[in-house]
């Protein structure tokens, strides 16, 4: 039975369909990304489960408990807020025992759920102090603490990084990761930062317009992009997309691209059967292009390329090629790059199976 589950889900604001029939569900112990850009409704998701918002229609589903109309105290969760949300009279350990006011525990269990949370999160030292003298990510972890202590089922996280500087973002992401692999929490994530999806979850669920794009882990949703919204939105920089056509040429399946560019796909493999003429888009990522090999690889497909332009970002380099009346971006070790001029050809191969089509 999935942890949570969110059945033919609709959300209405007024006459505006935010979400029309979604369906979702995970795993116990799952760190679910909800992953999207700005407005595609992962917010209003999150707060559906978390019970600040009602859904329209639909159910939601915790374990085995309908949680639908359930005030958002007897759902079993526990959530972290971008604002981190504390009580700025309150001490480190007063916001700690906060999350734990409304459940009538003895005194002798509260006392050991506040000493356990801030020792894993490495507060003890700080409990006597308040919001205000603690830096950024001090405040988070007692966001997180204060919601650990409550030993709910699933833990709810609505962007708890994104008012961190990047390198604070780079810790706590590690912290938040390894607090994950050590409790196995059930984790709803939202961000739309993929990085943190990419690293911390176990399932991706990419979301656009207030519908799911993909679901699936983070290698599936990366590797296998089910359509040109993925495949443009994951990955940094973006995969490279091509519009060409599908033909055969001698019985074997080619992409042929406006300027008469070809691409034997005989190694490809397809997982739909395109038809002679169809309207393709070639994906091929920056990272995956191989340069200077000394002859032909095999199961790659060969160009030879323009170089239009070099950049160098430190620890890393972007070269970009004309392809097709078009250009493509290839990533290259600093020192390959420093070695490429502007206007000369490069030799270029490209993995044949690590092609993504799309019609
Ligand atoms: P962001 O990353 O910017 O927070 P999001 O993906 O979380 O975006 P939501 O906040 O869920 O998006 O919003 C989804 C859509 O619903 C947006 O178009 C938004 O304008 C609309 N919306 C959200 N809350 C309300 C509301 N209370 N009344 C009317 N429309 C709303």
């Amino acid at each position: 039975m999935p942890q949570v589950s969110f059945e033919h889900i609709v959300k209405r604001f007024g006459g505006v369909t935010v979400l029309d029939g979604l369906d979702l569900a995970v795993e116990d112990g799952d760190f679910l990304v909800l992953l999207g850009p700005s407005g595609c409704g992962k917010t209003t998701l999150l707060n559906l489960l978390a019970g600040l918002l009602d859904v329209t229609s639909g159910r939601i589903m915790i374990g085995d408990r309908d949680v639908t109309e359930l005030d958002p105290k007897d759902r079993g969760l526990a959530m972290v807020f971008q604002s981190y949300a504390l009580y700025p009279t309150k001490t480190v350990e007063g916001n700690l025992r906060f999350g734990l006011s409304a459940r009538k525990l003895p005194k002798s269990e509260a006392d050991a759920r506040v000493q356990w949370a801030s020792d894993l999160l490495q507060l003890t030292p700080l409990m006597r102090r308040k919001p205000s003298e603690l830096s950024g990510g001090q405040r988070q972890r007692v966001a997180i603490g204060r919601a650990l202590v409550k030993h709910a089922d699933v833990l709810l996280f609505d962007e708890p990084l994104s008012n961190l500087d990047a390198k604070l973002r780079t810790e706590m992401r590690l912290e938040i990761k390894k607090l994950h692999d050590t409790l196995k929490p059930t984790v709803v994530y939202v961000t739309h930062d993929q990085i943190e999806a990419m690293t911390m979850a176990t399932k991706i669920a990419i979301m656009n317009g207030g519908e799911i794009q993909q679901f699936g882990t983070p290698d599936e949703v990366y590797e296998n992009p089910q359509n040109l919204f993925v495949a443009g939105f994951i990955g940094s920089p973006a995969m490279n997309l091509t519009d060409g056509r599908f033909a055969v040429h001698d019985g074997a399946p080619n992409a042929v691209f406006p300027d008469g560019t070809r691409i034997d796909l005989s190694a490809y493999p397809f997982k739909s059967s395109p038809k002679d003429g169809d309207a393709i888009a070639v994906g091929m990522r920056p990272e995956h292009f191989e340069l200077d090999a000394p002859g032909a690889l095999p199961g790659h497909t060969a160009f030879d390329l323009r170089v239009r332009m070099v950049e160098r970002t430190g620890s890393d380099a972007l070269i970009s090629l004309d392809f097709a009346d078009d250009q493509l971006f290839v990533r290259a070790e600093p020192d390959r790059a420093a070695k490429t001029r502007a206007g000369e050809t490069v030799p270029v191969h490209y993995p044949t199976a690590k092609l993504n089509l799309f019609d």
